[in-house]
């Protein structure tokens, strides 16, 4: 293993542990981020103050119809009790009578429209009502998923710290301050790979000679161009 090999290895589990910690900030945002639940919950709860007014629209309808009907029962004992004699009020109390049947049929139609219309707000809230839970589960087993992908990408984090350990045990201190010191500047890429006589992260055509010291690995070699330190792999 030459110095260059070292800090390259170095490198990749630096990266491969940073890529980890930042799937694992995504995935905590996820799981924070019950978003369609909450929507599905907010849909039940506007269709159940629908239905709550359609309930006493229809509770309303309901009473006049019962109401009309006991007045109707009244006219109709007065009508037929035999109390009354007086043909003129008779006459009245017949009038009142058809009056009274007229208006418990429109009262009759309206209470059939606002049954209709309960029936309907129901349906909308169980159906409302299904979906939340549905979605409750959809979102449980994503959730799960990404509680488990979480769990791995910890396991494999602490799996490359200690590999990075190790690996740190053969590094100089002075290269590996060297490799901190650049680590931010060049974001995490401090070695380039050389490939086919290029560097590959600033593509730049590197001369036989640096190519021989490179693969020589005795020495850290830098790229001209990306200033960059070179390895041949
Ligand atoms: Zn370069």
């Amino acid at each position: 293993m030459s110095r260059v090999s070292n800090l390259f290895n170095l490198q990749e589990l630096d990266r491969t542990i940073a890529q980890a910690g930042q799937r694992i900030l995504e995935i905590d945002a996820l799981l924070e981020d019950d978003s369609a639940v909450q929507k599905a919950r907010r849909a039940v709860q506007a269709v159940e103050g629908q239905l709550n007014d359609v309930r006493s629209e229809h509770s309303s309808a309901e009473h006049a119809v019962q109401s009309q009907r006991a007045k109707i029962k009244q006219n109709e004992a007065a009508l037929y009790g035999g109390s009354i004699t007086n043909p003129k009020e008779l006459e009245d109390l017949q009038l009142e009578r058809e009056s009274l049947a007229r208006y418990l049929e429109t009262l009759e139609d309206r209470l059939l429209e606002a049954m209709m219309e309960l029936d309907e707000a129901e349906m909308a809230f169980e159906n409302a009502d299904a979906k939340l839970d549905l979605i409750k589960v959809q979102s449980a087993a994503e959730n799960a998923d990404l509680v488990a992908e979480k769990e791995q990408l910890q396991k494999e984090i602490e799996r490359r710290q200690s590999e990075r350990e190790a690996v740190l045990g053969n590094i100089s201190d002075e290269d590996r301050a060297a490799y901190e010191k650049l680590k931010e500047r060049f974001d995490g890429v401090v070695i380039a790979e050389v490939r086919e006589g290029n560097c590959t992260v600033c593509g730049v055509d590197l001369a036989r000679s640096k190519l021989q010291e490179i693969q020589s690995g005795r020495e850290l070699i830098r790229c001209s161009q990306c200033n960059r330190f070179l390895y041949a792999g």
